[in-house]
């Protein structure tokens, strides 16, 4: 299987090539050539395979210049009971007889994003080596809280590879600050940056984009790339899941082979949601997907109008992670559904670049309603679920999962629909534990706590466990004190390379 890029059809590489570059030359995303198929007997055969056996049917499809043995080795690296708890890699639990909840945070970090970032260093160490790179990467990473220490765990010790964090020194929550700056592991770095997210991520783009500094590193044998998720190698273990969950409820007997699902995800870049809609053209069964946002809600707007908008207010929410305007992700999707017309696609995105908007055609617009619905939900309103869905289940959400869940609820009372659904829930509720607490016992019960005392109550409150990775933070050394101006990133860099 080759891959083209969504703005030049004519591009054709292994995914080797393309887990290595990440972004293509021209601004395109990489996209397979063709979808590969499920047939109904493959994912029957899914029902009785663990997580890791599942992951190598899916991940064998799209990964073909990989070896067997390779994919087993990036596999069994990532997909550990060590790392995830248990052999159960993304559980799903059974709200009534309708909604099922896949609970994708049960990794390192307690955030969705290691179901991609616990494989992905192992997908690219491999990609390197496949394509006859020596030199060692560099992994930058500016982030706004779950992306950068999910993307530490990841590569940490994983040979061939060093790692340094940049994160907003007044922008991430106690518990995310604390997560990153005791960070363990022979080849990571974190450091604060004076300033906000933006601030952060442009000071990463300028490294990026010094040719000077790029000649530097090579020269040391030092390889810059990025863990964002717009490269493949985050994308594709994101479609497992989608099969997983389906093979679960099999097993279960909640559905029958063939039955079609809904899948409701909390949304932000439009990754999460893209895998499933990937998962769908393989051969998924799926009635709907549908989207949910926050307060930033430009992908709810797009659904019902087909017009992209980014020009409105940025809103701070306390679901921070989908606080996006812009979701890249989408291009793909879009170049899907015009039939992979990488001309439209790049004129499109020129748009987006100059008036930040784009408006797409009539075709393209009534293929997404066909099997896309949208919604939104403010923070009163996600804060609503969280206490609803306590009060009726004893089931607690994370804010993000929250937003999805009041969306969900929306949509079936307007539509009725009563189609067996999926929601994604992307984080543990102790990751974002005030908030949450908030949602279930109002203001007084957070006031004057700090992070530690905040987990022992939610604990209490949920009947919980508090996640051990956040448990133990309160007896870990703080490895990383460094605070630095944007200017003073590159040096951070070298210092943290040794090199002159
Ligand atoms: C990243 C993230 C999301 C958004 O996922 P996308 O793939 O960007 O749409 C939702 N919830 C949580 C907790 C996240 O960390």
């Amino acid at each position: 299987m080759q891959y083209k890029s969504t703005r030049n059809s004519s591009i054709s590489i292994s995914s080797a090539e393309v887990i290595k570059q990440g972004l293509s030359v021209e601004g395109g995303l990489f996209v397979p050539e063709t979808i590969p198929a499920m047939t109904t007997s493959e994912i029957e055969a899914l029902v009785n395979m663990n997580y890791r056996e599942r992951a190598k049917v899916i991940l064998s499809k799209f990964l073909t210049d990989f070896t067997e043995e390779e994919l087993d080795n990036c596999i069994n690296k990532a997909y550990t009971r060590e790392k995830f708890g248990s052999d159960n890699i993304a559980p799903v639990y059974k709200l009534n007889d309708d909604e099922y909840i896949l609970e994708l945070w049960h990794g390192p970090t307690c955030a969705f994003k290691d179901m991609a970032l616990q494989i992905l260093p192992h997908l690219l160490t491999t990609s390197m080596k496949k394509t006859g790179e020596t030199d060692e990467v560099v992994i930058l990473v500016a982030t706004s809280g779950d992306t950068g220490k999910a993307a530490l765990e990841g590569f940490r010790d994983v040979n061939g590879t060093r790692i340094i964090v940049f994160y907003p020194n007044n922008g991430v929550s106690e518990i995310q600050k604390l997560q990153m700056v005791t960070q363990e592991g022979n080849n990571v770095g974190v450091a604060a940056v004076c300033g906000n997210f933006d601030d952060a991520q442009s000071g990463v783009k300028k490294i990026f984009t010094d040719d000077g500094y790029k000649d530097v590193l090579l020269h040391n044998n030092f390889k810059l790339s990025s863990a964002n998720s717009i490269n493949w190698g985050r994308l594709v273990p994101q479609i497992v899941y989608y099969f997983s969950a389906y093979a679960d409820l099999l097993k279960a007997d909640e559905i029958k082979l063939g039955d079609k699902i809904n899948i409701v995800v909390p949304t932000g870049n439009f990754g999460n949601i893209l895998a499933s809609y990937y998962a769908y053209k393989m051969g998924l069964p799926v009635n709907k997907f549908i989207c949910a946002s926050n307060k930033n809600d430009v992908l709810t707007d797009f659904i019902k109008t087909g017009v992209y908008n980014k020009n409105r207010e940025f809103h701070t929410t306390i679901s921070p992670s989908m606080d996006i305007l812009i979701s890249s992700n989408l291009e793909r999707f879009l170049f899907d559904l015009s039939g992979g017309d990488d001309s439209v696609i790049a004129d499109w995105m020129a748009k987006l670049a100059t008036d930040g908007k784009y408006e797409v055609s009539p075709e393209v617009k009534q293929q997404i309603t066909d099997i896309f619905a949208g919604g939104c939900a403010d923070d009163d309103e996600t804060m609503q679920a969280i206490k609803k869905c306590k009060d009726e289940y004893g089931y607690v959400m994370d804010t993000h999962t929250a937003v999805a869940k009041y969306v969900y609820d929306r949509y079936v009372e307007e539509t009725g629909d009563k189609t067996k659904t999926v929601i994604a829930s992307t984080a543990s509720p102790f990751k974002f534990n005030q908030s949450v607490l908030i949602a279930l016992s109002g203001h007084s019960s957070v006031a004057g706590q700090d992070e530690f005392a905040l987990l022992d109550k939610l604990s209490e409150v949920s009947g919980m466990d508090i996640p051990d990775s956040l448990a133990v933070l309160k007896n870990k050394p703080q490895l990383f004190n460094t605070v630095c101006a944007q200017e003073q990133m590159i040096q951070i860099v070298s210092d943290f390379l040794q090199i002159g």
